[in-house]
């Protein structure tokens, strides 16, 4: 039985339990939103060390790195050095997007490095070892799952139906999924349909058969502002509905991906949309970027777009590093992104059911600190405590203030203006 069908029986396996303590969930509450497919735990039978993380409604909004060799920058070391520094950064998840030479030594290195869920995109692995037809694409799979990744993006959306309507409404930036764009290479090249589409039972059957997570992709997320929203994109999201459905009948556990590039006054209906056509499945969010023109400030575009998306219901955020569109992530960027997107996660947090008064209490602490001028307290509230004591001592001046307002400090100021005034209402008396 699948940890799915386990939940949906009433039994809470031990995933279940850790997530729920963790999470402060009533451990029964979580199997139902397992067993319903409303949270996912992604967990593959054979990973060793795995600490299980819950994704899905009532839990808080986590956020996945990615990190991965590419053509020009082929430096496993370096991805895995990547890897641990966003776990450190507080990362719930890790993607090895690999495409170097060697795929299974960057994989099976991070999988030994970081104990968080690993996620993979099997197709790069055949695209890379030119083996892109259905057996190869289903070959990598198979060996992603036998290493133990975690869950894998299929991009199952990208097939002739969704393609023909790509086709009737063409857009600026056309597909900008990597995976969706070898699918599309695929499907040219051969006239077949997408393999992983075509084959969708015997891919449950393989999910089931190591407990790997499926993470329906968004082959088809707009490249653009003026792309989003569009028929191909809203095609893609009602056939991921239908292949959500058959993972859960099957008693695989499933997420689905969200889209890229969107204005802020079209997230809220495209993640409601999402969550609606695909019955609350745990929606796992590609940005969404809240604007095209900040190149060197994607990390923030993607947070502002977050928070919005946080706020309608997404539960996972893909992590956006100030190397978008532009370069390879340094591990200095790998870090920035992650804490901007955690910091994105949190003010969604702020707001969202089961988890707001936790989160909100993390802000209380904080603003008690600084209402005190604790600066060990506030170090200790701050997400990231090192910038934040690097930042307030970086030019040597120590005051019980800060060097902002200094003598002025508003805080002390108007602290001491309120001592006064009980004074002098005791004085009164
Ligand atoms: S000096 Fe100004 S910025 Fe600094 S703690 Fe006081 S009020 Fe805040």
């Amino acid at each position: 039985m699948t940890l799915m069908e386990e939940a949906s029986r009433g039994r809470v396996p031990r995933e279940i339990e850790a997530v729920a303590t963790r999470e402060g969930i009533e451990p029964a509450k979580l199997a139902r939103l397992v067993g319903a497919g409303r949270v996912v735990i992604p967990g593959n039978l054979r990973r060793e060390g795995l600490e299980p993380a819950g994704i899905g409604e009532w839990l808080t909004t986590k956020v996945n790195v990615n990190v991965g060799t590419s053509q020009n920058l082929d430096s496993p070391e370096n991805e895995v050095e990547k890897a641990m520094a966003a776990v450190e950064a507080g990362a719930d998840a890790v993607m090895d997007l690999s495409t170097g030479r060697d795929l299974d030594l960057v994989r099976r290195k991070i999988l030994d490095a970081v104990g968080v869920p690993l996620g993979t995109v099997p197709i790069y692995q055949a695209a890379v070892k030119k083996e892109l037809t259905s057996q190869g694409m289903f070959n990598a799979l198979e060996k992603h799952a036998k290493d133990g990744v975690d869950f894998v993006t299929v991009h199952v959306g990208v097939n002739k139906i969704s393609l023909e309507r790509l086709r009737q409404d063409p857009r600026v930036m056309g597909v900008v999924s990597r995976g969706g764009s070898l699918t599309m290479k695929y499907i040219a090249e051969t006239g077949e349909e997408n393999p992983y589409y075509a084959e969708y039972d015997y891919l449950l059957e393989m999910a089931r058969e190591y407990e790997l997570t499926l993470s329906l992709g968004d082959g088809l997320r707009p490249g653009c502002i003026q792309d989003a929203s569009d028929r191909a994109k809203y095609m893609e999201f009602i056939m991921l509905g239908e292949l959500v459905r058959r993972a859960r009948a099957a008693g695989v556990q499933v997420m689905v991906e969200g889209p890229g590039h969107v204005p802020a006054d079209e997230i809220e209906t495209s993640v409601r949309a999402m969550k609606h056509l695909t019955d609350g499945a745990p929606l796992y969010l590609l940005g969404p970027l809240v604007t095209d023109i900040a190149p060197g400030y994607d990390h923030i575009t993607a947070a502002m777009g977050g928070v919005i998306a946080g706020m309608a219901g997404a539960d996972f955020l893909c992590a956006t590093t100030p190397s978008e569109h532009l370069d390879l992530p340094t591990k200095e960027d790998v870090i920035e992104g992650t804490y901007v997107t955690r910091v994105a996660a949190h003010a969604a947090d702020l707001t969202r059911p089961g988890v707001r008064d936790r989160a909100r209490a993390w802000d209380l602490d904080m603003a008690k600190a600084r209402a005190k001028l604790d600066w060990p307290g506030q170090f200790h509230a701050a997400i990231n405590p090192a910038r934040a004591k690097q930042i307030r001592h970086r030019r040597g001046v120590e005051t019980d203030t800060c060097t902002m307002c200094s003598e002025l400090c508003a805080i002390r100021l108007s602290k001491e203006a309120m001592e006064r005034e009980l004074e002098n209402e005791k004085d009164r008396k």
